[in-house]
């Protein structure tokens, strides 16, 4: 069966050029096609994305961020010039910081306040259009930081130090309440996230559709080729916030005979 090829959005292709021209990236490698298209994915494997890979690095030493896991992520981020990335698939803009509300954190919200926003509703316009429809602005500032165990008081904490604290927490601590618009992917695309936003994330992506999402953190094919290993610490491992912003990866692969293991 041919695989239909994706038609990428208008406004991609002007947000690919607008970051390619950007001073931000100057020195990251790309190519061009042979019709002028931009190259925007290349494998890790390959000599651009090795190239892009010693860029990031280079550019970490640079901006004093440590090389360690997550470090492409931090990077991506802190040079991207809007924080807001168009999707390739619809064409709307989502925010890069972890700002929209996780399945379980959005039907708490929806439970608790009668409500019906999405996962793609961004925290703050939750927050704008609760306060809107008459909930106490003070209790749902309570709501979040008990929620998101932050060491804030409601009674001086503003809505900005709130949402900010709570991101940060859900994007480099242990907590899941928030996801970010695009999930990081480097240095398989240029800018460092996935081209399709999270609006779009489970219809373009068939192996994350919403209910393989539930048990992603485990490998199934290390059952198929190991059963001695030791998996389930491997799988917890492959699923903890040490690879958050980056994919947990094995020394050799497993269909080779590569140990699924934590070590
Ligand atoms: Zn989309």
């Amino acid at each position: 069966m041919a695989r239909e090829e994706r038609k990428w959005n208008d406004r991609f292709l002007a947000y690919m050029e607008m970051i390619v021209n950007h001073p931000n990236y100057k020195g990251l490698p790309i190519k061009r096609k042979d019709d002028g298209s931009l190259a925007w994915i290349a494998t890790a494997k390959s000599e651009i994305g090795q190239k892009r890979i010693e860029w990031c690095l280079n550019k970490a030493d640079e901006l004093g961020i440590e090389r360690r896991a997550g470090v492409y992520a931090d990077v991506m981020l802190r040079i991207h010039p809007t924080k807001w990335k168009v999707c390739q698939t619809c064409g709307n803009e989502m925010s890069l910081y972890y700002h929209y509300p996780n399945a379980n954190f959005v039907k708490a919200i929806n439970k608790k306040y009668s409500t019906d926003f999405t996962d793609c509703d961004h925290i703050s316009d939750i927050w704008d259009k609760l306060i809107k429809s008459g909930v106490n602005e003070k209790e749902f500032a309570d709501f979040l930081i008990k929620k998101g165990e932050l060491d804030l008081n409601s009674s001086s904490a503003t809505k900005d130090i709130i949402i900010e604290s709570l991101e940060y927490k859900c994007r480099k601590g242990n907590k899941s309440l928030l996801g970010p618009g695009a999930m990081s992917n480097f240095p398989d695309r240029y800018d460092g996230f996935h081209t399709y936003n999270r609006c779009c994330r489970s219809a373009q992506d068939k192996g994350r559709s919403k209910e393989n999402l539930k048990s992603y953190t485990k490998d199934r094919r290390a059952y198929e080729y190991w059963s001695d290993g030791n998996i389930h610490a491997a799988d917890q491992f492959m699923g903890s916030s040490f690879f958050e912003g980056t994919s947990a990866d094995h020394i050799g692969p497993i269909s080779l005979g590569f140990v699924h293991d934590p070590r």
